[in-house]
């Protein structure tokens, strides 16, 4: 069965290193390939507390070098390779996580089989399932979402941006995962509960799970939010939880 399992619902600097919400991110096993998915702080120690083997990782994912999104990126290499003893696995990331004041640091990049930069419109085969990163997003620093596809299966993850209209056509998706961080619009660049709405309209998934949540919807306690999306929109709309497990459309399941 292809699932994604949040390893951590918080998203922006003060909830997450005050650590209200867990901070480590997607576990995603889809099509027998196992990938984490930005890795923020914590991310190893949620994933054995829910009992996931981090040698068993066949990738990880950054959106963005936030250490919000990256904080673990290191420690999961680490474990991913058995401290390097095991060479395996990929790396995928914007350049600006691999260059300058890099967050991936250089000599574990010598542990993995691949180290990969994103490139905007890129598509990238990790094990059984094709990654997709489709459009650049507004944000500080270099950030990309990504579209994942495998037999029966396509889901789609919108990372932190400043909300643009193109974006709904990017991340077409059964199942979407939005970072929504906070609950009014704003000028920063980060999605709103309102934006969020704009893209479920405009998408229509079969479901849309919110994650990644600041302070102004940890307050205003995201499954009412996301209840009241649901009822707007018509949509199932979800507020993820810390360890929540979502199944993932998988080949072979019927509709009904
Ligand atoms: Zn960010």
């Amino acid at each position: 069965m292809n699932s994604i399992t949040f390893l951590g619902t918080g998203g922006a600097r003060v909830l997450v290193f005050k650590q209200l919400l867990a901070s480590g991110g997607l576990w995603v096993e889809q099509a027998d390939t196992t990938i984490a998915l930005d890795p923020g702080p914590g991310a190893l120690v949620q994933a054995i507390k829910q009992k996931f083997d981090p040698t068993k990782l066949d990738a990880i994912l950054l959106s963005h070098r936030h250490l919000d999104h990256s904080g673990d990126v290191n420690t999961l290499i680490e474990a991913m390779t058995t401290g390097g003893f095991n060479r395996r696995g990929a790396v995928l990331a914007p350049r600006d996580a691999y260059e300058g004041d890099p967050v991936i640091l250089r000599y574990l990049r010598e542990y993995v089989d691949e180290t990969l930069v994103i490139e905007e419109g890129g598509m990238y085969q990790i094990g059984d399932v094709v990654v997709r990163t489709p459009v650049r997003h507004d944000h500080p620093g270099e950030v990309y979402g990504f579209v994942f596809e495998s037999a029966g299966c396509r889901w789609s993850y919108i990372a932190d941006t400043r909300y643009f209209p193109e974006l709904a056509d990017h991340y077409r998706a059964d199942v979407i995962v939005i970072n929504a961080v906070r609950l009014e619009e704003s000028e920063i660049y980060h999605l709103s509960i309102p934006d969020a709405k704009r893209l479920i309209e405009v998408i229509r998934p079969q479901t849309a799970i919110l994650t990644h949540f600041g302070m102004t919807v940890w307050r205003a306690d995201p499954s009412a939010v996301a209840e009241k999306l649901s009822e707007e929109t018509g949509v199932e709309v979800v507020a993820a939880r810390d360890g929540m497990k979502c199944q993932l459309p998988s080949p072979g399941q019927t509709e009904d």
